[in-house]
């Protein structure tokens, strides 16, 4: 293995694991979920969107999550931001980092977001020029890049138009997301070989859904292939409304094990990240954690500090 290499583990516990549990989960409890990941050395944390609470209801207190959570030490916390009100809402609330997501696949674009992917691109562009006059750090996610539950395979050809098409808006980190867990090691290989060999001013990263056990390969086969910034969720959760019943996001813990057990650094705490996975617990008791350190103890000797 390379020397000197370490990884960047996103938590999206909070936004991509939380959005879709119906039980509305106590804003205390969010709060004190994203001090704990902090305290993991998680150094970047996905606290939720600013989306219309309607649209995902569990959002509703963002506000006051991104109060009373900003200024955590050493941490970028980070929010989803479907459109240009969403952008301003989550700048004066102290934001300084934002997420940006359109599907790659035309169907379903339509279905989340009720937009075709165009119309995602024309928004994308004015919140560019908002985020680059505030000076806000932007990154894109583009779903379905491994797959559509709507269109199947999505071509190559595809990914690439969509990355150049965002790249070309000044783009310059772009998360390529395997929304419903179709990748495989030897697809994500050949797709971020492709983006990196063309887009080599973008650094990417890779989105992981765990739906049919094929989160951590992928994530190795990204490794593998140079990508080097991660999103997982704590305990594996998080979901797909197409995807009902599957595992959700590849679990934080189960990654930060993976690369801590080749030698590669993650700067998380492991045990302390298997106490907050606990504590998650606590917080969703009907939730099932589906990381396979939620069940079984860290090996005699294990090579975490
Ligand atoms: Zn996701």
């Amino acid at each position: 293995m390379a020397q000197r290499e370490c990884v960047r583990i996103v938590e999206v516990g909070p936004r991509d694991g939380l959005q879709n549990i119906s039980q509305f989960v106590a804003t205390e409890q969010k709060i004190g979920l994203i001090r704990r990941l902090a305290d993991c050395g998680l150094k970047e944390i996905q606290i939720g969107g600013f989306v219309h609470p309607r649209a995902i209801p569990q959002f509703r207190d963002i506000r006051r999550v991104a109060a009373e959570t900003d200024g955590l030490e050493d941490v970028k916390l980070t929010a989803l931001v479907p459109n240009l009100r969403g952008v301003q809402d989550a700048i004066a609330c102290g934001l300084r980092k934002l997420i940006f997501f359109f599907s790659i696949s035309r169907s379903h674009n339509l279905n989340n977001v009720r937009r075709t992917p165009e119309e995602s691109l024309a928004a994308l562009r004015k919140i560019r020029e908002e985020t680059l006059s505030a000076g806000i750090e932007l990154r894109v996610d583009l779903a379905t890049a491994f797959g559509c539950p709507f269109e199947g395979r999505i071509s190559e050809d595809a990914v690439l138009r969509s990355v150049e098409k965002t790249a070309n808006l000044g783009i310059r980190e772009i998360t390529l997301c395997d929304t419903v867990g179709f990748g495989n090691p030897r697809l994500v290989e050949e797709i971020v070989r492709a983006c990196r060999e063309r887009f080599p001013e973008v650094v990417f990263g890779m989105h992981f859904h765990n739906t049919r056990g094929l989160g951590l390969v992928n994530a190795f086969a990204a490794f593998q292939t140079g990508i080097r910034i991660f999103d997982t969720a704590l305990g594996g959760i998080g979901g797909c409304p197409f995807a009902p019943g599957a595992s959700g996001n590849t679990a934080t813990e189960d990654t930060v094990f993976l690369f801590e057990e080749m030698g590669i650094p993650t700067g998380v705490d492991l045990p302390a990240l298997l106490e907050t996975a606990r504590h998650l617990r606590e917080i969703l008791p009907d939730v099932p954690l589906t990381s396979a350190l939620s069940r079984a103890a860290l090996p005699r000797g294990a090579a975490i500090p």
